[in-house]
């Protein structure tokens, strides 16, 4: 004779299964967030907030370097920046926002004159066309102002996406995330936020950056990415994240020391 499985095995085995389905669903669901994370980004979340920490400690308050006086001239200095150092538009710049630091005055001196203080500077004839154009269209549909938004900056000759995002984190403390040369080489080197357009690196990092560390991140990267971890040949023994990179190629793995006291 058949012994009936006593009631409660069955009810027990009914209930182990239903928690095992559960359990399912859950790791199920856990494995999908962490297949969508993986394709973010190499690096856990702890370890992106430990990045961001220790670059916040090596640089609280993180300038860019472009010198400007007001919107209108930091619009000028980026588009003046593309292909071109820091160094140079900022001496270039100098003596040109003395004389045309609004809208008005840069049609005032007008495209020959302003060739005369950019022509260090690479591609100064085109670039100096748009300067002329977005200062009129600024006058023409903005009142003189600079807008806020990326959508009406885009409308500006010469500004491209990279520009408004600078313009809108420097110029108006909007968090963004402009790519250039130097940030989208980290996203992909160091796997943080890897793409094949500057784009998609913009999206994964404004993704997987913490939103308290955004404001600033642009900067952190664009400096380390100068200064440390540089195109050629990455400084990594001189590195504060060096255990954390996941670079194949890095030289250290052992971090430099943090500057001053650390909060705990
Ligand atoms: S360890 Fe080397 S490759 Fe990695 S972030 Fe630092 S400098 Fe760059």
């Amino acid at each position: 004779m058949k012994t009936p499985k006593p009631e409660s095995s069955t009810e027990n085995w009914k209930k182990s299964n239903a928690t095992g389905r559960r359990k399912g669903a859950a790791a199920q669901k856990a494995g999908a967030s962490r297949r969508r994370r993986t394709s973010l980004t190499a690096y856990s979340e702890a370890e992106i907030r430990e990045i961001f920490r220790r670059f916040s400690i090596v640089r609280p308050e993180p300038k860019g370097e472009l010198e400007h006086v007001n919107p209108f001239t930091l619009v000028v200095a980026v588009a003046l920046s593309a292909q071109a150092t820091d160094v140079g538009v900022n001496r270039a710049t100098r003596d040109l926002f003395k004389v045309a630091d609004t809208p008005q005055k840069m049609l005032d001196l007008g495209e020959e004159r302003l060739i005369g203080y950019i022509r260090t500077i690479g591609l100064y004839r085109n670039k100096a066309k748009n300067v002329i154009a977005l200062s009129e269209k600024l006058i023409r549909d903005y009142g003189g102002e600079v807008p806020r938004t990326r959508e009406e900056l885009m409308t500006l000759p010469g500004v491209g996406r990279k520009t408004a995002n600078v313009v809108m984190s420097m110029a108006f403390g909007i968090p963004t995330m402009a790519v250039d040369t130097h940030v989208f080489r980290l996203g992909n080197r160091l796997k943080l936020a890897p793409g094949k357009t500057p784009d998609e690196v913009e999206d994964k990092l404004m993704r997987i950056i913490p939103e308290d560390y955004l404001f600033h991140a642009h900067h952190w990267l664009i400096l380390h990415g100068r200064y440390c971890c540089k195109a050629r040949r990455p400084e990594c023994e001189h590195c504060v994240i060096a255990d954390i990179c996941k670079f194949e190629g890095k030289t250290a793995d052992v971090p430099v020391p943090l500057p001053g006291p650390q909060p705990g």
